[in-house]
């Protein structure tokens, strides 16, 4: 088993109550950020460690939904090898980050504007004003009807799973769904015939929408294809059962391939560059279309993972610093 590194009494160890941070915020109000983060998932935290440990002043604001939360454990982060509770993985880069000085605020980031070279950062009940505003707004995944708490509770047991990349090993030979249709149910089913030579892909929908290329596809990898819509969810003997029609499927694992809402309206709201699926377009440094305005993690397009968020958030955080050191130098 891994130790716990973070001993109770220790700074790491001491966590602070979402009114206390919110509190200590306020206080602080109009007191210029070197840099805001706007989101607390693996990018926002990552860059928040690095631009504190820069000397920096960092406020990071989130509204609590970080993907990464919902992982019942990661088996594919590099240094975890029993796997780590997404959870567990978000407390732990908190405390980390509180230990440099950074803050946090827990609200939504309902505006954002530019004001001469700085920008104005409007959260539930206070404004805060930035020299630079990093974006690590994350998506959000599209899901299946069905009741909300079921739901909660396939996702934890392992039966509901959104990223075949990140645990594709872990349904091995079992039998797989995959809700959805057209090119990315396609693309999903095909991609995961490569863990079980039982793949179904059922419709969201009445009907599925697919292409010949897309049937020719389906059948040289021997997948299943089954019209919807799924009329009922049910756990049963560890797995879901999908009733469909008059007949009842059991799956030990089912992937919804129904596309995700990428979190750029702050970034559309300052007119940053965004390609055709929403994704906020950066340049290699993380830096958007607009001067001062930096994006990481999965709204920016690229592979959605965690290793992912953690890169571009340190490139990021680094190109905040040396961008400010430009603007003016940064000294001790
Ligand atoms: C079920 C599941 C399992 C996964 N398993 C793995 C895995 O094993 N390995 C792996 O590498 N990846 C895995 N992933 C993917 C991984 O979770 C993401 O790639 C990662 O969380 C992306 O980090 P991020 O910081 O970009 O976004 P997120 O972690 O989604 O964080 C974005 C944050 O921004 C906040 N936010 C958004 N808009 C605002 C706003 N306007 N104001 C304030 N806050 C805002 C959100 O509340 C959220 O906290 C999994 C994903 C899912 C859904």
């Amino acid at each position: 088993m891994e130790r716990d590194l973070m001993q109770p009494g220790s700074v790491e160890h001491r966590s602070r109550s979402r009114e206390e941070d919110n509190l200590s915020i306020r206080n602080e109000i109009g007191n210029m950020h070197d840099c805001i983060v706007v989101g607390g998932g693996p990018a926002g935290l990552t860059a928040s460690i690095y631009l504190s440990r820069y000397h920096l002043k960092v406020l990071v604001i989130d509204d609590g939904k970080s993907r990464a939360e919902t992982i019942p454990l990661s088996f594919n982060l590099a240094g975890y090898p029993n796997g780590i509770r997404g959870r567990e993985l978000l407390r732990r880069m908190r405390a980390q980050a509180r230990r440099f000085g950074v803050k946090f605020s827990f609200g939504t980031v309902t505006q954002l504007a530019k004001s001469g070279a700085a920008f104005l950062v409007r959260s539930d009940g206070f404004s805060a004003s930035s020299r630079c505003v990093l974006l690590a707004t994350g998506v959000v995944n599209r899901q299946p009807k069905m009741p909300k708490t079921l739901h909660r509770i396939a996702l934890q047991k392992g039966l509901i799973r959104y990223c075949p990349i990140c645990d594709g090993y872990e349904v091995t030979d079992k039998q797989i769904a995959v809700i959805g249709t057209g090119d990315r149910g396609t693309d999903e089913a095909v991609f995961l015939r490569s863990f079980s030579r039982s793949i179904t892909l059922v419709a969201a929908g009445p009907q599925h929408e697919l292409l010949d290329a897309d049937l020719d596809r389906l059948d040289q990898h021997g997948i299943s294809v089954i019209e919807g819509p799924i009329t009922l969810f049910s756990l049963t003997n560890g797995g879901l059962s999908l009733s469909l029609h008059a007949q009842s499927l059991f799956f030990e694992a089912v992937y919804p391939a129904l596309g995700s809402i990428v979190r750029s309206e702050l970034a559309a709201g300052l007119e940053a560059r965004l390609n055709v699926d929403g994704c906020v377009e950066v340049d290699s440094h993380q830096r958007t279309s607009v001067q001062g305005l930096y994006a990481a993690g999965d709204l920016v397009i690229g592979l959605d993972q965690i290793s992912n968020a953690l890169g571009q958030g340190g490139v990021a955080a680094t190109a905040i610093r040396n961008d400010l050191a430009l603007q003016a130098p940064l000294m001790r």
